[in-house]
């Protein structure tokens, strides 16, 4: 797309009428480009341009952020852009259940005015194969339902049937947050408590809470707390699950955090993905400033654009900046230098959402959950070829056979173990010989893999782990954020080499070794955990 041009007089009042004197500050600009594309439905260089303008920003500045998300359709002057968007996920499990098929059905039966494009992962792993239709969720999607759904004009993804906030209330909660408030509660005690239980980060790195609040605390104020609500990793789709049916659980672990560090503003930044849970959190959000209007931090929703590497948390915070998600060097650390150049505590939506649990029921109580001498339980995606896949509760320490057996009511009809990734795209492959193994960060690590979010995706006879490396990979190099030149070029050129009928292992070993040390970030750290386990447990699918 050209840029660089100067908007006409209609383009410019265009914009004007569509911020209505909104604030005029960079964090603002994802959300302003939200704005302007939700209402056109794309985005131009002369809409940037006045948009730039009124922000009093570079056009090459709003230009590199919009190009950078996926989610902005930009289209050249004069060039008619499509009305509805299809986005068929082409990830691992969807991939599994044939996406590939599914694309290319809808690119032969859609006509003028339907864009469909292939993208990452969208969080409805265990209904696969999974497209947006506009913001719309279609699951197990077929070219038939794709059509009905457009047919009946669903493209707004509903609101979920979640528990309110009355609900909520009724059966105590927010209690322990007023607690704290009243001072009935110590800070102190409310760090010891998570301390005791052991609750780590559920997000992936599994950073201990207790320690990572103290952390924060140690920096002078004003400090934030950051809410990561973008989970992109495919497989993944806990969090949605969490916010779907008990928002204000989340809600109140994050006024819990909050008080203890001292936060003055809460920001909470959802994938775009889940457009029904936006539309909730905005309800949710008002029914709670109206509930506490003296007590409350002042709480912020933030949309992400489609970019599976703002879930990482200094590429979030840029995000939120107004910038494109490029993870930050460290140090500084984003809790002494993190939103706004200010001490942030970041959190993932499931850590939040066992916080007042925990101060309920007791830190022994949590610590018993776990099995095997593990402490705790966790929110566990499980998809791919099982009788049920969903979203279960189990204990630290659970095994991937017991949680295919013992939660998602075993292998799915005429399909036998082969294979399963423990924390997905990113958390490498392991055979079914293994699938006795505990899934915790240290039993994993001797595999050369990794729990991270625990989206375990379960792979049948019908699959290779070969195909399911390449897609991994694929998945990379799309989601790169370019930064940094071994994950930028090695993820690319691994891809292909991957695609070939033989695998040149050589070459492969010395990008993988070049992608682990020289990125910044887990993505390029993480891109060839699948390709190292293929060579390792699955050498017979290179022969
Ligand atoms: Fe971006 Fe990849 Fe570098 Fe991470 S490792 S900062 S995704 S280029």
């Amino acid at each position: 797309m050209s840029r660089g041009k100067t908007p006409s007089p209609e383009t410019r009042a265009e914009i004007t009428e569509l911020l209505a004197d909104a604030p005029t500050e960079r964090t603002h600009l994802l959300e302003y480009l939200h704005r302007v594309h939700d209402v056109r439905g794309y985005l131009d260089a002369e809409q940037l341009a006045a948009l730039a303008e009124y922000m009093g920003l570079s056009a090459a500045e709003v230009f590199e952020v919009a190009t950078f998300y996926h989610h902005f359709q930009l289209v050249e002057p004069g060039v008619p852009p499509a009305p509805l968007t299809i986005r068929v996920c082409d990830s691992i499990v969807c991939d599994m259940f044939g996406a590939k098929e599914l694309l290319t059905s809808l690119e032969q039966a859609m006509g003028d005015g339907v864009r469909v494009v292939s993208t990452s992962c969208i969080g409805r792993c265990q209904k696969a194969p999974a497209v947006l239709l506009g913001r719309n969720p279609v699951v197990r999607a077929t070219p038939k339902s794709v059509q009905l759904a457009m047919d009946t004009g669903r493209t707004e993804e509903k609101l979920p049937a979640a528990q309110g906030l009355a609900a909520y209330r009724e059966d105590g909660g927010y209690a322990v947050w007023e607690e704290c408030l009243a001072g009935e509660r110590a800070v102190d005690d409310v760090i010891r408590q998570l301390e005791l239980a052991d609750l780590r980060g559920l997000g992936g790195a599994g950073f201990r809470v207790a320690r990572k609040w103290e952390l924060v605390r140690e920096h002078a104020g004003p400090r934030i707390l950051a809410v990561n609500a973008d989970e992109g990793e495919p497989g993944t789709f806990k969090d949605r699950h969490c916010l779907e049916t008990e928002p204000h659980r989340m809600l109140e672990g994050a006024l819990i955090a909050a008080w203890v560090v001292e936060a003055s503003e809460v920001y909470i930044y959802l994938r775009d993905e889940y457009a029904g849970i936006h539309k909730l959190l905005v309800r949710e959000l008002d029914a709670l400033r109206v509930a506490f209007p003296e007590s409350l931090p002042t709480l912020h929703l933030r949309r992400g654009a489609g970019s599976y590497v703002c879930g990482e948390e200094s590429a979030m915070l840029e995000s939120m900046e107004g910038q494109r998600g490029m993870p930050r060097l460290r140090p500084p650390y984003v809790a002494e230098t993190g939103l706004f150049g200010r001490p942030t505590l970041v959190h993932n939506v499931e850590t939040l959402f066992q916080v007042p649990e925990i101060l309920i029921r007791g830190a022994g109580w949590y610590a018993a959950q776990g099995a095997k001498g593990r402490r705790g339980r966790r929110h566990y995606s499980i998809s791919g070829r099982v009788k049920r896949p969903g979203v279960y509760l189990a204990p630290l320490g659970v095994t991937a056979r017991e949680l295919i057996n013992n939660y998602a009511h075993g292998m799915a009809k005429g399909h036998t173990l082969y294979a399963y990734l423990p924390g997905g795209a990113a958390g490498g492959i392991l055979p079914a010989s293994l699938a006795d193994s505990e899934l915790d960060p240290d039993s994993l690590s001797h595999f050369g893999c990794f729990l991270g979010s625990a989206g375990l995706i379960v792979l049948s006879e019908a699959d290779s782990a070969r195909d399911v490396a390449l897609n991994a990979m694929r998945f990379f190099a799309r989601e790169s954020c370019g930064k940094c030149t071994p994950c930028r070029v090695g993820t690319q050129e691994t891809a292909k080499l991957m695609a070939a009928a033989a695998w040149d292992l050589p070459r492969l070993r010395e990008l993988a070794e070049a992608m682990e040390e020289g990125s910044i970030c887990g993505l390029g750290q993480a891109a060839s955990n699948a390709l190292r386990c293929v060579v390792t447990h699955f050498p017979h699918e290179l022969s």
